[in-house]
């Protein structure tokens, strides 16, 4: 059977937005937007698998919602809403809970990242969050999925579940007149030089929202002078940069700063080292400076003039719920058919 094409992906309200989100997600969601009907979701649902204070949620909601915005996400044409608005999410979550096996989700590296060395203390939806995941993508019955490379193994899990539900299901999905299969593979899109950010501080480490270091990542709303500050005091090693990109393998700082160039410049690896294989770190960091400042400084503050207008970023928010809840609604009631739960 072949599935209509379509976009899902979604970022978390959890604090700092930060150029790996940018590079790693909402620069690759714009770009699609010329081929595919998109949806794109802030997560408040998956949010709060970790503490988020209730009086600082909206306030990050709304501003995952002005940099979708701010990057030239098109709400009218696609659709951009807040995941809690549209119940379906979290009532397929619960089927596919039933469908997931315990040794599927005890094998995520996510999980065991976030849960540390506590894990008894974790909340139980940190542990199920990759089946609300795959439950984000099905509702839509999305066919393509844009995300940064630590995402990938939750997408094979969603993958599984799609195949399992499938498989389980299959003489109702027949039945019902859904032919063989009801829910896609959903297909991982985790393409270019800048799949996994890496902190500036660690190169080993993911950029990420939640280090306590703010050195560690360039928040999308920081100003010149902070992009300047944190790529200077950016840890590096000695050498000047190779001219091939063999020559960075055995080194992550200076791989990810030349990645995040690429990206940023939307050419190659290998093309920056063209430029400037044999340079100084002085000298790269100036024009990656430049660069950044030239690329972030317009989204920032496009951010920031958004962000004043709450109403406005609402009824974006409002508007796009209803308009994914219609497709959810319709997914929701063939899955209640299929699994055999009785509606009026
Ligand atoms: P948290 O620490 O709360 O999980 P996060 O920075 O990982 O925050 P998410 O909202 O979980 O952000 O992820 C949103 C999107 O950004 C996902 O597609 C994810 O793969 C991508 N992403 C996150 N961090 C990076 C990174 N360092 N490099 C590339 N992509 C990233
Ligand atoms: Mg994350």
């Amino acid at each position: 059977m072949s599935f209509k094409e379509r976009v899902f992906s979604g970022v978390q309200p959890t604090g700092n937005l930060h150029l790996g989100n940018y590079l790693g997600a909402i620069v690759k969601f714009v770009a699609l937007q010329e081929n595919y009907d998109c949806i794109y979701c802030v997560v408040d649902l998956h949010a709060i698998t970790v503490w988020q204070d209730p009086a600082e949620l909206p306030r990050a909601t709304r501003e995952v919602t002005a940099a979708f915005l701010a990057c030239g996400i098109n709400p009218k044409q696609h659709i951009v809403f807040n995941q809690s608005q549209v119940a379906e999410h979290a009532e397929l979550a619960w089927v596919f809970n039933c469908v997931a096996r315990v040794g599927w989700l005890n094998r995520m590296t996510q999980f065991k990242e976030k849960a540390g060395k506590d894990r008894e203390n974790a909340s139980v939806g940190l542990y199920s969050y990759p089946t609300l995941m795959a439950a984000d993508i099905l509702v839509y019955r999305a066919t393509h999925v844009p995300v940064g490379e630590d995402q990938k193994q939750h997408l094979e899990l969603s993958r599984d579940v799609a195949q399992k539900f499938n498989n389980d299901y299959a003489a109702a999905i027949r039945s019902h007149g859904y032919g063989d299969v009801f829910f896609p593979q959903p297909e991982p899109l985790i393409q270019g030089p800048a799949t996994r950010v890496m902190s500036l501080r660690d190169g080993t480490k993911k950029m990420s929202k939640s280090d306590a270091s703010d050195y560690s990542r360039i928040n999308l709303t920081d100003d010149a002078d902070a992009i300047a500050q944190k790529i200077r005091k950016a840890k590096t090693d000695p050498e000047p940069l190779p001219s091939e990109e063999k020559g960075l393998e055995p080194r992550p700082e200076a791989d990810n700063l030349v990645g995040i160039y690429a990206a940023l410049a939307g050419v190659t690896r290998a093309e920056v080292l063209k430029d400037f294989g044999g340079s100084q770190f002085s000298t790269f960091k100036s024009a990656l400076v430049d660069l950044a400042v030239a690329k972030l400084g317009p989204v920032g503050a496009e951010m920031k003039r958004l962000v004043h207008d709450p109403v406005y970023i609402d009824s974006v928010l409002a508007d796009g719920a209803a308009r994914a809840q219609i497709i959810a609604a319709d997914t929701m009631k063939a899955v209640k058919d299929i699994v055999g739960f009785v509606r009026g």
